[in-house]
């Protein structure tokens, strides 16, 4: 399986990098075609190595935009062209100018969008004292949990910024599926974690036509090599320290 993270879609004239113009959007859809699945299918199939090699994809979206609900959840899932994605708020912007507000977020919840945790401030958790992280991890995940009546076991690190002690202290909180903005497959080097390409506006159709065939052609050298001699698990972990 593969997974998908987007940020904010816009009409026209994309403010940053990680801004995607409808257009370019659908132009992402319509390459995924048949192959999209919700958010309750991917974690079903998660569980089962051998849901790694096939080729579903998952659409993931960052940061709490507004057009999470006014454009893929009104204009795409309530239509029936995707069956659901995931959503990771950022807490403290939820009601910001251009965020989704709180009876948003539990509609989208309600009707088959999958909602997660972004933290609450949007920070870099590797830099973070024991404390303000467990203030982003926990306070974060009771809060969401409270507004939608249910538990959030779905953990996205923001900037994809992630350590050891940070996915341990997440694990210990009770988030079960932490999203990187890794290449590849949706299983990343440990269980927990899951991997995503992070959608930029310069990727064209041909970038997205590629990773949609093979989502680690783009994995480098280094890659390669660990893996096929079985130390890329060591590898990472290290280097996660
Ligand atoms: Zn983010």
């Amino acid at each position: 399986m593969i997974a998908l993270n987007y940020h904010e879609l816009v009409e026209a004239a994309p403010s940053n990098a990680w801004c995607l113009t409808h257009d370019a959007f659908d132009a992402h859809l319509a390459l995924c075609g048949g192959r999209l699945v919700s958010p309750g299918t991917f974690l079903q199939r998660c569980a089962d190595p051998e849901a790694d090699a096939d080729n579903a994809v998952l659409l993931t979206f960052d940061d709490g935009f507004l057009s999470d609900y006014t454009h893929v959840y009104a204009q795409h899932m309530m239509t029936g062209h995707i069956p659901g994605f995931m959503s990771f708020i950022p807490v403290d912007f939820v009601g910001k100018p251009g965020r989704m507000g709180w009876e948003m977020i539990a509609e989208l919840d309600r009707e088959g969008g999958a909602i997660g945790s972004h933290g609450m401030a949007h920070v870099d958790l590797t830099t973070l004292s024991d404390s303000e992280l467990e203030r982003e991890l926990a306070v974060s995940k009771s809060m969401l949990e409270d507004r939608l009546g249910r538990l959030v076991p779905l953990f996205a690190f923001p900037y994809g910024r992630f350590s050891r002690r940070v996915w341990d202290a997440a694990l210990r909180v009770g988030y079960t599926h932490l999203f990187t903005i890794q290449l590849g497959r949706h299983r990343g080097f440990e269980p927990f974690l899951y991997s995503r390409l992070c959608v930029t506006n310069n990727m064209d159709a041909s970038y997205m036509r590629l990773h949609l065939q093979d989502p680690d052609a783009a994995r480098g050298f280094a890659w390669k090599i660990s893996t096929k001699i079985g130390i890329y698990r060591q590898m990472m972990r290290a280097r996660y320290r």
